[in-house]
């Protein structure tokens, strides 16, 4: 053998900080202990107990997406495959897709549909502001598109298109599909599938389910899945090909082999979400953002957004001038053990508002590691008024109770 075992040989517990890190960033987000302990678990991919595993998640992911007859299929892979399944089915070579792009991960979905090789025009959204229905009319009227891309929370500058529903509208009236990323809002803030009219819905695992990396889940309307249906050109893409994936998610016979793990993690996910129930976890969110927010500012820091276009689920801070944004995340990550995230353009930091990242302690432990990291730094906040700011927002008060 010409290759040698590696030297300097290492153990993930050698690897890993003793005590974990608080992932407040924007995704991965931490988990719950049930969907970990799911996540430890191989079973068989095919067979009556996964049969009944998927059953369930389609069931559960029904009311996530809130939509009665939307035809749910799992993903083994990201966000972005999911994103891309969406578009590599509902996409052709000869289609007009209208795509609305806020920022970086709107602009993905652009890519990929120019990648089948359809004309793609792009709405390009001026940083920090949500999408405007009137405007996305007009551009529908001009180019007449086939598909309409858009996103319901850029994450990357942590912007909301608040009028989701009047946009998905207006493109329905001019018989667009209709493809939404909902991959860091879903089940953080109100969705609703059928009733807005979507004709295919993305998550990911690691954001608003706060679940694991690398499973997603998707829903296609019914005239979507139709449109599928009646497709007589092979995709390019056999991983992604909805009709195969179909064959696993209905006909209980082999696609690949799906993840079983983390289709495990993702039923746990789920079946939080239906205890927990939307309503409450909706409140649970926007209390606990606001809550965040209302700290952030209190202790001297501007949001990045203003609260018209502001996104909840993941909050965007201005960075102020004399502080170094890479050095700010090493001090929150080396002294306080809180991870959070730094941004794909703007002067910005990002704190995430996700599943289990909207808990008061994990609040108070972040707003505390960003203010004192900042004061380290050279910058002078006002932490204990910030930290009152929080506490009376989450006791739903008017006046922070400490000043
Ligand atoms: C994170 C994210 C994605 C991409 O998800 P991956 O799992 O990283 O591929 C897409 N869209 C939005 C809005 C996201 O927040």
């Amino acid at each position: 053998m010409s290759i040698q075992v590696p030297n300097n040989l290492l153990s993930i517990d050698d690897i890993l900080p003793d005590e974990p890190l608080l992932m407040m960033g924007a995704g991965p987000v931490p988990i719950p202990a049930k969907v970990a302990a799911a996540n430890g678990i191989v079973i068989n991919h095919l067979g009556d107990t996964m049969a009944q595993v998927i059953d369930q998640v389609k069931q559960m992911a029904r009311y996530v997406f809130q939509t009665d007859k939307g035809h749910i299929l799992g993903v083994a892979g990201p966000g972005s495959a999911a994103m891309e399944m969406a578009i590599a089915n509902l996409v052709t070579p000869t289609s007009k897709v209208l795509s609305v792009c806020n920022g970086f991960f709107s602009g993905r979905l652009a890519d990929m549909a120019q990648r089948i090789g359809a004309n793609v025009q792009r709405l390009s959204i001026d940083e920090g502001l949500s999408a405007c229905p009137q405007r996305v009319r007009e551009s529908i009227l001009q180019f007449n598109p086939d598909v309409l891309t858009i996103v319901q929370g850029e994450t990357s500058n942590t912007t909301c298109n608040h009028q989701l529903a009047e946009i998905v509208k207006i493109a329905k009236e001019h018989n667009c599909l209709v493809i939404v990323d909902a991959v860091c809002t879903l089940s953080t803030m109100p969705f609703y599938m059928d009733d807005w009219g979507v004709d295919a819905v993305i998550t990911g695992g690691q954001k608003g389910l706060s679940c694991i990396p690398g499973v997603s889940l998707i829903s296609f309307s019914e005239q979507a899945w139709q449109f599928i249906l009646s497709r007589k050109d092979q995709l390019k893409h056999w991983c992604l090909d909805a009709k195969l994936a179909d064959q696993f998610w209905y006909k209980k016979s082999y696609h690949y082999t799906a993840p079983v793990s983390g289709i495990l993690a993702i039923h746990e996910a789920l079946r939080l979400v239906c205890t927990e129930t939307l309503e409450t976890r909706f409140a649970r969110h926007q209390t606990s953002s606001q809550a965040l927010q209302a700290g952030i500012e209190g202790m001297g820091l501007d949001l990045y957004v203003q609260p018209p276009n502001r996104l909840n689920s993941v909050v965007g801070i201005a960075v102020p001038e004399r502080i170094n944004a890479k050095a700010l995340l090493s001090c929150m990550s080396a002294r306080h053990k809180v991870e959070i995230s730094g941004s794909f353009g703007a002067n910005i930091v990002r704190i995430g508002q996700m599943g289990e990242q909207c808990r008061a302690h994990n609040l108070f432990r972040t707003l505390h590691a960003l203010g004192t990291s900042m004061n380290a730094l050279g910058q002078r906040l006002d932490l204990p008024l910030g930290m009152a700011a929080l506490e009376a927002r989450l006791a739903n008060l008017e006046q922070p109770i400490l000043s």
